[in-house]
């Protein structure tokens, strides 16, 4: 294994999950193709390997928006022939039916880290690793979300129904005078794909450029929070164990 991950290389740094994986020689592009470093280790995961995973998974996620940043030329866009996005295109394709046409500026063209578009890319999708769908692949998981636990933790709970994040989002209406923020204005039952397509704005505008930004750094924040009192819980829970 190559030293890929700022520098460092995953046996190094995670050698429980090195020795777990089914795959130990498979190369960079090998192992992020088709995320098939997922498929190696996704087998028999304990708490302590998956903590290792999580981290794991943060690491390669900064690497990606390394690549995507430096190389952004260099992306495909699968609906055009050349591959070629344009401002032009994106607006063609709002007519064109299921296509959520209006990620590209809504996520991308944004004052935020890198890693946080990449992170609202998942949300959109429901890509990012909340209890249920750790729960659909048989993954332990703490189930209950990390604010309330009083529920599942979904994408939509944790981001948009939860009380706890309600309350952030109503001072984040205060705050800003933004009455789209107000969680007792958003359609309840939508997906967290959909309703950050409904509030966030999209547009050229240094509003409309800020506004995007300070949802996407909000809901950045509620997902470092969340982890944070995930792996502080995992950590009391093993010094219990073992003292
Ligand atoms: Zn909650």
């Amino acid at each position: 294994m190559s030293s890929w991950l700022n520098g460092a290389y995953p046996a190094g740094l995670f050698p429980t999950l090195h020795k777990h994986s089914k795959r130990k020689n498979r190369t960079v592009a090998e192992a992020m193709l088709n995320d098939n470093w997922i498929r190696d280790i996704a087998h028999d995961l304990t708490v302590h390997l998956l903590h290792e995973y999580f981290l794991l998974w943060d690491l390669i996620e900064e690497v990606g928006y390394c690549a995507l940043n430096t190389e952004s030329d260099m992306l495909t866009w699968t609906l055009t022939t050349d591959g070629q996005y344009s401002a032009s295109l994106a607006y063609r394709m709002q007519f064109e039916g299921g296509t959520p046409s209006t990620y590209p500026v809504k996520i991308w063209k944004v004052w935020a880290p890198p890693r946080c578009n990449f992170f609202m890319w998942l949300l959109a999708q429901n890509k990012v690793w909340t209890a249920d769908r750790l729960q659909q692949r048989q993954w332990p998981n703490e189930y209950f979300c990390q604010y309330c636990f009083r529920n599942l933790e979904t994408a939509g709970h944790l981001f948009k129904e939860c009380p706890i994040t309600r309350s952030i989002w109503t001072a984040v209406a205060s705050w800003t005078s933004l009455g789209d923020f107000r969680p007792n204005t958003w359609a309840e039952k939508t997906s967290i794909g959909r309703s950050f397509d409904e509030v966030t704005p999209s547009g050229t505008s240094p509003i409309a450029r800020g506004t995007r930004s300070l949802i996407i750094l909000v809901i950045w924040s509620i997902w470092r929070e969340r982890n944070n009192r995930f792996f502080s819980a995992q950590g009391e829970d093993s010094d219990t164990n073992h003292s």
